[in-house]
């Protein structure tokens, strides 16, 4: 057998990698790990981290409104964005010490710079190349930016975090998750935002009656939409940034982010001599075991392009390490994930959409609510829950809960164990509602809206 100098050899340090490689340090294999940027990736400190931060610093200002409606005065609100953008960074940098404190502890011998692959099992760094029995690949995906005029003008949500000055006003392409989180960021902390976005109508995929209650909660903000529209330009203005639309119309702003989606990191790896295969789309082509077209090299996270979220990487590590090491192979279960999109307010989300369960089952039970939550019942802030169950009539399993509203990831959290757990409408029924709380509506939702 040829002496390798690695067990393992993890490329990429970010949510799977950093999992990956702990583990197999920790099962007493030689685990070697490099990054090129920093030890952590995307989550850590351009993703969901950073962005929860920023998403607690803006639900400030409807903080301090409701404050007032109990009655305590609030005076001489401001907002520094320089104190939360150096706030932010002093608790990566804690964050990153201890990446690299863990991944110490349990051996794994850590290497900076830009990896690829020389062949099957030779990894070049630099000047210096590595051999390994298994390779690892878990390098991420970057912001995709269309081609446009003036795209170099724009942002993406790698830069957003850390912009030296607040644009007062912000145009957002696209639709998804990232554009949604930070209109609702950046408009709580003060910026004025328009979001532009190609279809008609927000989180494609997601639940007909989420898109709906998230688009109405964004507007009633303030937020300003435009539909069937793109952006066919962006240009340096005397006062900031020209941006225009295909319609024609032209809007001024001080940045453009761009947040039309991910590209898998996959170029410049030297895939192609490892003999390891890509999908159309750039992504590393793996079996249901994260396998890729050579048996000893594996792929996991947001590069394979399954479900590109934090825990569904780290899930696909700690199965590799069992494949691997453990005592049978383990596939990744990508079903029922649950999921939030940190608007404000938030959705969480979990299992089949009204119309996915519709197309898989013959009899559907929908139930639905949506409520002003008790908070603002004084408040008086015009913003609603809606919480909705889809069941199916012949078995009463539940098979999707979708939620916009206050507290919705956290409640969504508990929820996917139960959705997990194969939970019925009458298990859910019978369980005693926790009073008064915005997900007791949850167990109290006897009659459908519609059956079947
Ligand atoms: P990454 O974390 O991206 O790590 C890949 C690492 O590989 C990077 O550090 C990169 O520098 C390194 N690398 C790449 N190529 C090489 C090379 N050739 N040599 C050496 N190193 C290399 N998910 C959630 O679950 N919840 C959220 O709230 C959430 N919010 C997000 C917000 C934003 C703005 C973004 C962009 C993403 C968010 N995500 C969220 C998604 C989440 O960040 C990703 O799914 C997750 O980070 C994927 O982990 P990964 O290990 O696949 O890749
Ligand atoms: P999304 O796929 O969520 O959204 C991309 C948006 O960009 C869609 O509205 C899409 O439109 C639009 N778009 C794509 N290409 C173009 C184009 N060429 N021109 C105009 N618009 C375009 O991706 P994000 O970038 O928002 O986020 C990437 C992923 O990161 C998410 O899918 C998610 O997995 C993860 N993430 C998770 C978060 C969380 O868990 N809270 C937060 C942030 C990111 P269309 O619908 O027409 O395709």
């Amino acid at each position: 057998m040829a002496d390798y100098d690695f067990d393992l050899f993890t490329i990429g340090a970010g949510s799977g990698g950093v999992r990956a490689a702990r583990l197999a340090a920790a099962k007493g294999k030689r685990s070697g790990l490099v990054e090129e940027w920093t030890v952590g990736g995307t989550c850590v400190h351009r993703g969901c981290v950073p962005k929860k931060f920023y998403v607690f610093a803006s639900h400030f200002a409807d903080d301090f409104d409701d404050a007032a409606a109990y009655g305590w005065t609030v005076e001489g609100r401001r907002f520094d964005w320089p104190t939360l953008v150096e706030a932010k960074k002093t608790e990566l940098r804690r964050l990153e010490g201890i990446y690299h404190k863990v991944l110490a502890d349990a051996g794994t011998k850590l290497f900076t710079g830009h990896a690829t692959l020389e062949d099957a099992h030779t990894i070049r760094i630099g000047a210096n190349t590595l051999s390994a029995e298994n390779i690892l690949i878990s390098t991420g995906a970057s912001p995709y930016l269309p081609p446009i005029d003036g795209a170099e003008l724009a942002i993406t949500s790698n830069e957003i975090f850390d912009l030296p000055e607040f644009p007062k006003r912000l145009v957002i392409n696209g639709a998804g998750y990232i554009a949604l989180e930070f209109a609702c960021i950046m408009h709580g902390l003060g910026a004025d935002v328009t979001m532009v976005y190609r279809r008609l109508g927000v989180l494609r995929g997601f639940d007909e009656d989420i898109r709906i209650a998230v688009q109405s909660e964004l507007t009633e903000k303030g937020i300003r939409f435009r539909f069937e529209a793109e952006i066919e330009r962006i240009e340096q203005a005397e006062d900031g940034l020209a941006v225009t639309l295909s319609g024609g119309d032209v809007l001024a702003a001080d940045q453009v982010l761009f947040a039309t989606g991910r590209v898998p990191n996959t170029a410049e790896l030297g895939l192609e001599a490892a003999g390891v295969t890509l999908e159309e789309n750039g992504a590393v082509r793996v079996d249901e075991y994260s396998r890729t077209a050579q048996s000893h090299i594996f792929a996991i996270g947001d590069c394979t392009d399954r479900v590109n979220l934090t825990p569904v990487a780290i899930h696909e590590a700690v199965c590799l390490i069992e494949t691997l090491y453990g005592e049978a192979p383990r596939a990744p279960d990508h079903e029922s994930i649950a999921t939030a999109v940190f608007t404000q307010p938030p959705v969480g989300t979990v299992g089949l959409t009204e119309d996915q369960a519709r197309a898989r089952f013959d009899n559907i039970d929908i139930y639905r609510t949506r409520f002003r939550p008790l908070k603002h019942a004084i408040t008086k802030r015009e913003e609603y829950v809606m919480i909705k169950l889809v069941v199916d009539g012949a078995s009463d399993r539940v098979l999707g809960v979708h939620m916009v509203g206050m507290d919705a990831a956290e409640i969504i959290q508990t929820l996917g164990i139960a959705i997990k757990a194969g939970v019925t409408k009458a298990e859910m029924d019978a369980t005693m509602a926790v009073h008064p709380t915005t997900g007791e509506e949850l167990v109290l939702m006897y009659e459908p809206m519609a059956r079947g």
